[in-house]
């Protein structure tokens, strides 16, 4: 019922409800009968990354000449959607190559496009984004690590911080420093994580998205080619920021999915569970929550089309992402903890999934930006940077 109030109201082309249920059938064969046990094991499955490549899922914003589908950023959200409403972990995943791969596309010499693009596109080879350090997350242009140029290339220091994907990433998009202080300071560079002096250092273990592969790197005179240079010097904060705009509208759909996963599971339960000789769902108590969470849903994946139908559109869509991600993910964390209170006790036990979606639903409001940064990002298109 939920697919047919979608189409009806958004008008998607066949094209973009095929993509939707190729996704939604993706994720029903292949991730929900492992996800408890990945969700326990905090596994990363990494031949789910080949599936999903094979399947297309990986090159979904990748040019078709370079052995992607293309498929445009509302495709990409459907995709993510539905995604997510199985496993959030595998969700970002996704999200966070294809924000590379988008990155790619957009920013890349001829040369990187030729390198780089096909293997992420079609050749299983997952793309990660380097960014936050451990003194510097929403202040970006705070970042340390440094490249110095040295002869015909640069060489890497410093560390970076919770990169999802980084473990088995073929490609990272990593910000480091090339000049003075502040944002111009900053570059772009696509390095391959098996450069030697990249280490793999850590595989943090996390409230959840356990299915998602979250690293650090440690870079200690890693020597990279000039020619992994993204854009040219001093323009690495606006290529990342870049990117995350654009990464906002998967995150966005991820907390999309979550929510959708939440309301399906509490008017499940709802209609199962009796108490006081009547299906909970028969208390006011119980079913407002529910209409204020299929309400919720509604109104999140309307902004998120939204966002998606503007870039698709090639039109300015930054402050209607930041949009999406606030609200989408503050009625995540919200109604996924509606969605334990109505499961009772029984929500507080790994029995039923709203223990993981509450879990999940939380890092929707941190990464990417928090919501303080998209409120921020927001209020500035309105009032301007008053007092700066
Ligand atoms: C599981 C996971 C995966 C991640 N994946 C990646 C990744 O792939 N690549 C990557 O580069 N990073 C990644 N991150 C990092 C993530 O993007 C940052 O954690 C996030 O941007 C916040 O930065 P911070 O943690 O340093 O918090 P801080 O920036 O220190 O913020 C702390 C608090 O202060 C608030 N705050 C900060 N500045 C302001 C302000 N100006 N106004 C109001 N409030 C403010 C924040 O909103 C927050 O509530 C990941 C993090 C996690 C936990």
């Amino acid at each position: 019922m939920i697919a047919q109030q979608r189409v009806s109201l958004f008008e998607l082309t066949a094209e973009q409800r095929a993509i939707g249920e190729l996704a939604r059938d993706f994720a029903r064969d292949e991730i929900a009968p492992h996800i408890e046990r990945w969700d326990r094991e905090h596994t990363f499955p990494r031949e789910l990354y080949t599936k999903l490549n094979a399947v297309g899922l990986m090159g979904m914003l990748v040019p078709e000449a370079y052995g992607g589908v293309q498929t445009g950023y509302l495709s990409y959200a459907l995709a993510i959607e539905e995604v997510a409403k199985v496993d959030a972990g595998t969700a970002v995943t996704l999200s966070v190559h294809s924000m590379i791969c988008g990155a790619i596309a957009a920013l890349g010499s001829a040369a990187q496009k030729d390198a780089w693009l096909a293997k992420v596109g079609s050749e299983d080879c997952i793309a990660g984004f380097a960014l936050t350090e451990p003194d510097a997350g929403s202040d970006a242009a705070a970042i340390r690590g440094r490249a110095a140029r040295d002869g015909d290339g640069y060489v890497l220091n410093g560390r970076k911080q919770w990169c999802t994907n980084g473990g088995y990433a073929g490609v990272v998009m990593a910000m480091f420093r090339t000049g003075g202080a502040g944002s111009k300071g900053i570059s772009a560079f696509l390095v391959d994580p098996a450069t030697p002096g990249v280490a793999v250092e850590k595989v943090t273990r996390k409230l959840g998205i356990h299915t998602s592969d979250t690293v650090d790197l440690a870079f200690a005179d890693a020597r990279i080619p000039a020619q992994a240079l993204l854009g040219h010097e001093g323009a690495g904060l606006s290529a990342a920021l870049g990117a995350l705009t654009a990464g906002r509208i998967g995150i966005a759909a991820q907390a999309v999915g979550i929510l959708a996963a939440c309301l399906d599971a509490s008017v499940k339960f709802a209609k199962e569970r009796s108490a006081f000789g009547r299906p909970i769902g028969a208390f006011e108590g119980i079913a407002f929550k529910i209409a204020r969470m299929a309400t919720d849903l509604e109104a999140a994946r309307l902004l998120v089309y939204r966002a998606a139908a503007l870039a698709d559109a090639g039109r300015a869509f930054a402050v209607d992402a930041s949009k999406a991600k606030l609200f989408a993910s503050t009625a995540a964390r919200v109604h996924a903890s509606e969605a334990v209170q109505i499961h009772g006790g029984y929500g507080y036990t790994t029995e039923f999934p709203v223990e993981r979606y509450y879990r999940d639903a939380k890092i929707t409001e941190i990464y990417e930006g928090t919501s303080e940064i998209q409120q921020l990002i927001i209020a500035r298109s309105l009032l301007g940077r008053l007092g700066d």
